[in-house]
């Protein structure tokens, strides 16, 4: 269930970046000729039809990333259509997709992608909700003839489906694995609320995964059935976003579509709305695994659907009231004395025809009512006071900034953004209007919206007609209230007297003085990577390399050797948090909410942090922006703040919420592998209460300055769309100025490492009838070296391979593996493979059994060439794409540095990746693939 709300629209498209092709005044105009009833245009650029058999295409040209194309094929069916016998075969149907069409026999489909370099669930996917069925094929461009196959694969999809007996049989133990995997708190939670959320309509019947009961023994012709009733062409539509021509894609697309044909007699498509009944409904739900009390109270209404061009403006006071309520509530747990952790309005869709408006509240132990209370009180101070002018504008300024950042990436957005709302578009009749066209329109509603204009939404959170209140409750809740206990507490807290909201005075500057500017004593070109590196007067170094991959991006990173390795296990809590303290605190003479309220509009960030082996500090910011992220990073260095209060209140929600840790299955098993594995190092165990109570906020405040006291042995590397006339004064200022000591810093090895020989232990907890496996080969890695890492990736991606063929396609006892690699350099050189899955607790022994058995023909006689050629054709996809991005370079630069390789290796890479082979990958696997290195953890449900 996909949500697409506006605020969230925009985060998306302001993940791209790009100058704007007409000018701001321009755009404004056409906004303001444009009626305010008038219909939301789709975006011009796509290229849209609809065949005579009913099928609908739409295609749109973009070139981020560049070379590529993704393919979705969108069905208007899903599990709402099916009948009680069917429960669950839309989504079976889709696994069907993938084994045995038309043109791909059995795993031909698979197989073929992924010697194209296409991996199987990463890249390759689908997915069934209520109302659609969506598959997603993502493909380089550079070779038609994988172009051509892409398009068969689609019409495939469309209606080839072979189903034959034997392939469904072998889905269902696949299909009832995928419906374990999923079991837990949340399933359960959800199997409890969703019939009163959906007020007992047909969606509660309809759990896209189905019944045990349909999955185990429906007849092959049901499926048949149903699939020869729903995968028709007036249904169905083939969405093309990417680097292609779109013109030769129609005629491709008109060709390859135009003879599917609708079935005779095939039943209606309905729509099954859900009716509100006006009435409220309540329920509490406890579980052993729940470990915070929460209350949500939700009402409920039909869709607010955007369909003329004034509903954007309502839609952003929508958003602003929302905002603006969260602010003053989050506002309050800043304080020791806040009854609750954590509270906040939202919007959403819940499915079909409704949405909810909710108010969601997480008490401290046994503080509901006092939680209620602080929470009405802050909603009944708005009503009856508003917003100030200086919260509104601080809004607007910063939606204004997000939308004109936006724009300039605009050709830069990335084609799943474009994917996401031209998909909305099909399935939920979403406007897909160009950006270019959009954001006047919404600059324009920004400045309109009035005070009452988002207060008005107020009214939208309140009453108690169509409510919902939903009590998940732990042990701490002393007494459980029912319905009428908390609309009393509600009434209550609904009268009490209010005085309006007051914010303390901005100081106006964050460093109040600056030291003369400090100089470039040396500097040094690399022409093939296209860096500069520059010594600078206090001994920092600084990597510099300007791009235009983004219009508008400018990242920065650093490191300097150190962390809080170099502190004694007394310390250790108060290291490893100190980061975390420092930020929480502000900076300067802000606090945190004080310093957002500085940064208001403004394009800049810095972060600071210590890890086991170093410390450093990021940053991102615009060109017209990057001074204030440079003096953020400066003040960092030179006035970090210590904010005791906000320390205090979040140590102690962080206590809340580890209090019932041991009772979640999930993380009882990782605290216990880590427990087992490091014999109790408290370094590397899980976090427990007692850890928490160590943390000494002062000893932490102290250990932070003293790990950036010294800039001299730092090294930046800063990438993104800047010009050196534009940068120089900054890093003479910022970076050249920052304290110096010169002291030599290395980490320290601590010694933690799990012993040399494998162990095997099984773990009880939860009730769920399910296991989870955990195995991993550890040891030493004398080997390590960039080009051993790139073969200890192959091995893992041909186990996988193998691993999911066995355990999935042959046994069918698992829905997914996961396999991964952990290969560190520092503090030691140590080697990792870990291999995971989840499966019915009676399987757990023979799936184990199967694993070994494979990673033991691997051993004895490596992977297949085949599957070596698969691991190379991915990688060398992934390869030519990785150095379009900033954020590539940045991690790349400064990882060639710390460990003085040659940067320009980069552009050799593809020929790494060729000369792979088998013989290679099997020398790595006899000799770390050991069975002595196994270790073995098994997580089995509670025996009562
Ligand atoms: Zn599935």
């Amino acid at each position: 269930m996909r949500h697409t709300t506006l605020f969230f629209t925009l985060l998306a498209l302001s993940l791209g970046s790009a100058v704007p092709r007409l000018s701001y005044a321009q755009q404004l105009n056409t906004a303001t000729a444009t009626a305010h009833e008038a219909r939301i245009p789709l975006n011009p650029d796509i290229k849209t039809g609809k065949l005579p058999n009913g099928f609908q295409y739409f295609i749109l040209r973009n070139t981020e990333p560049k070379e590529r194309v993704l393919f979705y094929l969108a069905n208007k069916v899903g599990s709402l259509q099916e009948t009680d016998k069917q429960q669950g075969l839309a989504h079976f149907l889709e696994h069907m997709n993938f084994n045995g069409t038309t043109h791909f026999p059995k795993n031909a489909l698979v197989d073929y992608l992924q010697k194209s370099g296409i991996r199987f669930g990463a890249d390759l996917n689908a997915y069934t909700g209520f109302e659609e069925t969506v598959y997603q094929l993502p493909l380089p461009t550079t070779d038609p003839e994988l172009l051509k196959q892409g398009l068969l694969i689609m019409r495939d999809w469309a209606d080839g489906a072979l189903l034959e007996d034997d392939d469904i049989d072998q889905e269902r133990g696949v299909i009832l694995e995928e419906k374990r995997q999923r079991g837990g708190l949340s399933q359960r939670l959800q199997e409890k609320t969703f019939p009163l959320l959906t007020n007992q309509s047909r969606y509660a019947y309809r759990m896209p995964i189905g019944t045990d009961e349909v999955l185990n023994s429906f007849r092959h012709d049901e499926i048949r059935q149903f699939h020869r009733n729903w995968y028709r062409p007036e249904l169905q539509a083939l969405i093309v976003v990417g680097d292609i021509d779109p013109d030769d894609m129609e005629r491709q697309i008109i060709a390859q579509f135009s003879g599917l044909k609708n079935p005779k007699n095939a039943p209606l498509s309905k729509s099954y709305p859900i009716a509100l009944t006006g009435k409220k409904q309540f329920m509490k739900f406890t579980d052993p695994e729940v470990t915070q009390t929460s209350l949500q109270i939700l009402y409920k209404r039909q869709v607010q659907k955007t369909r003329k061009l004034a509903d954007y403006k309502n839609s952003l006071a929508k958003d602003f009231y929302i905002q603006l309520t969260n602010m003053r509530l989050a506002e309050q747990t800043r304080r020791s004395q806040s009854p609750y952790l954590a509270a906040s309005l939202s919007n959403g869709t819940l499915v079909g025809n409704l949405e909810t408006n909710s108010i969601q509240i997480m008490p401290k132990p046994d503080s509901l009512q006092s939680s209620i209370h602080a929470v009405y009180h802050t909603l009944r101070q708005i009503a009856t006071y508003g917003f100030t002018a200086t919260e509104i504008n601080r809004l607007k300024s910063d939606y204004r900034s997000m939308l004109i950042q936006s724009l300039k990436e605009y050709d830069k957005t990335d084609s799943k953004s474009h994917m996401d709302q031209i998909l909305a578009h099909y399935l939920k009749d979403e406007p897909a209007p160009s950006f270019r066209f959009l954001q006047p329109v919404l600059l324009k509603a920004i400045d309109e919206i009035s005070p009452s204009d988002v207060l008005a939404h107020g009214r939208e959170f309140e009453g108690q007609r169509d409510r919902d209140m939903v009590l998940v409750y732990d042990d701490d809740l002393k007494q459980i209230p029912g319905e009428a206990v908390l609309d009393g507490w509600i009434n209550l807290a609904l009268q009490q007297d209010v005085s309006p909201y007051q914010e303390a005075a901005l100081a106006d500057k964050l460093l109040s003085a600056l030291p003369q500017p400090g100089s470039i004593i040396s500097e040094t070109d690399n022409k093939t990577v296209g860096t500069q590196t520059l010594v600078l007067s206090n001994g920092a170094k600084v990597i510099l390399k300007p791009t235009t991959l983004k219009n508008d991006e400018i990242l920065l990173t650093s490191y300097s050797p150190g962390g809080y390795s170099r502190y004694s296990l007394k310390d250790f809590q108060s290291a490893t948090n100190a980061a975390n303290i420092v930020t929480s605190s502000g900076l300067g003479p802000f606090n945190s909410l004080q310093l957002s309220h500085y940064l208001n509009g403004k394009n800049a960030s810095a972060s600071p942090f210590i890890n086991e082996i170093g410390e450093g500090i990021k940053a991102q910011s615009s060109r017209e922006d990057m001074q204030t992220a440079f003096e953020l990073l400066y003040a960092y260095f030179t006035v970090p703040r210590l904010d005791r209060d906000i320390n205090k209140a979040n140590l102690e929600k962080t206590k809340l919420s580890l209090k019932n840790r041991h009772q979640q299955a999930s993380t009882f098993f990782t605290d216990s592998i880590a427990a087992v594995l490091y014999d109790n190092d408290p370094r590397k165990t899980g976090p427990t209460i007692q850890k928490i109570e160590e943390i000494d906020i002062d000893r932490a405040y102290e250990i932070y300055k003293d790990r950036f006291a010294d800039a001299s042995d730092f090294i930046f590397v800063i990438v993104g769309n800047f010009d050196r006339a534009l940068i120089d004064p900054y890093i003479k200022q910022y970076l050249a100025t920052l304290p110096s000591l010169g002291r030599k810093e290395k980490f320290v090895d601590n010694g933690a490492y799990p012993p040399a020989q494998g162990i095997s232990r099984s773990i009880y907890r939860g009730k769920e009838e399910k296991s989870t496996v955990a195995m991993a080969y550890l040891s030493t890695y004398d080997d390590y070296s960039e080009y051993n890492n790139l073969l200890m990736d192959a091995l893992s991606s041909c186990l996988t391979i193998k691993l999911t063929e066995r355990l999935r396609e042959k046994e069918g006892g698992i829905y997914s593996i996961s396999v991964s690699p952990s290969l560190a350099k520092n503090p030691r050189k140590r080697f990792g493979m870990n291999i995971s899955f989840t499966t019915a607790p009676g399987q757990v022994d023979k799936l184990v059994a199967a694993a070994l058995e494979e990673i033991e023909l691997i051993r004895q006689h490596g992977p297949s060439q085949e599957d070596i050629d698969k691991y190379i054709a991915e990688k060398l996809l992934g390869s030519s794409q990785q150095v379009q991005y900033n954020g590539f370079w940045l991690s790349y630069l400064l990882s060639s540095a710390v460990d003085q390789l040659d940067p320009s290796r980069v552009f050799k890479e593809s020929d790494l990746i060729r000369s792979i082979t088998a013989e290679q990958v099997k020398q790595l696997a006899q000799k770390y693939l050991q069975p002595e290195h196994l270790f073995r953890f098994t997580l089995y449900p509670q025996k009562d």
